[in-house]
C-alpha cells in the first residue's frame, strides 16, 4: 500500500523552512567561528581537560568520533565525544560545543530532571512515529477514527519529546557559557561568539519542535475530517 497525502506539505512547509534557515545558521556560525581563533589557543580537547576535573566530572572520558558537529555526550557511558575538528582546532566553535556539551555532562552528574525525562523516553521516541505512520496510512485506508486517534497519541510522544529537548538544550547552553566564564576560557568578544553559535544550535531544536508539531496538527485534522464525514 502506498499512502501520501499532498495536503501534508501544507502543514509541514512551515516547519521544513524553519528547519532549513536553523540549518543554514548553524553551518553559517560554525564556519565562521571555526576560523576565529581563540586568544588562549586552546583546542577542544585543552578545554574539556581545563573544565571536567575541576567540575567534579573526572569519571567522564573524552573520545573521538566521526563527522562535523557530530560531538555529543552520552549519559549512558558516561563519554564526551568530540569531533576531530572540535578537538583539535583552537577555534571560539570549538570552545562553544565542548562547553555545551559539557552542560550535559553537568546535567547528567546533578540528575536535571528533564534530561532524565528525556533520556527515559528516547526508546519510545525511535520507534513512535514509523508505528503512527502505519497506524495513520491503516486508519485512512479503513477510514477508522479509532485508527486514526491511535495513531494521534503514539506521535504524541514525539511531540513530548522534542519539547523535553528545549530546556535540556537550552540550559546545556547557559551552563556552558558559564563555564567559559568561570575558567576564563574566553574573553567578552568570543563569549558573543560561542552564544552566537549554540543560539544557532538551539534554533534546530525549535525547527524540530515545530515539525513534530506540524505533523500531529495534520494528523488532528484528518482525524477531525473523517469524524465530519462520518456524521
Ligand atoms: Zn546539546
Amino acid at each position: 500500500m502506498s499512502y501520501f497525502d499532498p495536503l501534508y506539505f501544507v502543514f509541514a512547509l512551515p516547519a521544513l523552512l524553519l528547519a532549513f534557515y536553523a540549518q543554514l545558521k548553524v553551518k553559517g556560525a560554525y564556519n565562521k567561528y571555526t576560523q576565529v581563533r581563540n586568544l588562549r589557543g586552546l583546542t577542544g580537547l585543552d578545554a574539556a581537560q581545563a573544565i571536567l576535573r575541576p567540575e567534579g566530572l573526572s569519571d567522564v572520558t573524552v573520545k573521538g568520533v566521526p563527522g562535523t558537529l557530530s560531538d555529543h555526550y552520552n549519559p549512558q557511558d558516561k563519554s564526551l565525544g568530540l569531533s576531530q575538528g572540535v578537538a583539535q582546532q583552537p577555534s571560539v566553535a570549538s570552545l562553544a560545543i565542548v562547553a555545551h556539551e559539557i552542560g550535559h555532562a553537568l546535567q547528567d552528574h546533578t540528575a536535571y530532571a528533564p534530561l532524565k525525562l528525556r533520556s527515559a523516553i528516547v526508546p519510545a521516541v525511535q520507534v513512535s512515529p514509523w508505528i503512527a505512520y502505519g497506524l495513520f496510512a491503516l486508519g485512512a485506508f479503513l477510514n477508522s477514527s479509532a485508527l486514526l486517534g491511535l495513531g494521534i497519541l503514539v506521535f504524541s510522544a514525539t511531540v513530548v519529546f522534542a519539547l523535553v529537548t528545549l530546556p535540556v538544550e537550552f540550559d546545556a547552553s547557559r551552563r556552558g557559557l558559564r563555564l567559559l566564564q568561570t575558567y576564563q576560557l574566553v574573553d567578552g568578544r568570543e563569549l558573543q561568539g560561542a552564544k552566537a553559535v549554540l543560539d544557532a544550535a538551539a534554533l534546530t531544536y525549535v525547527a524540530a519542535l515545530a515539525q513534530s508539531v506540524a505533523t500531529l496538527l495534520y494528523y488532528v485534522f484528518r482525524f477531525t475530517s473523517i469524524g465530519r464525514r462520518r456524521n
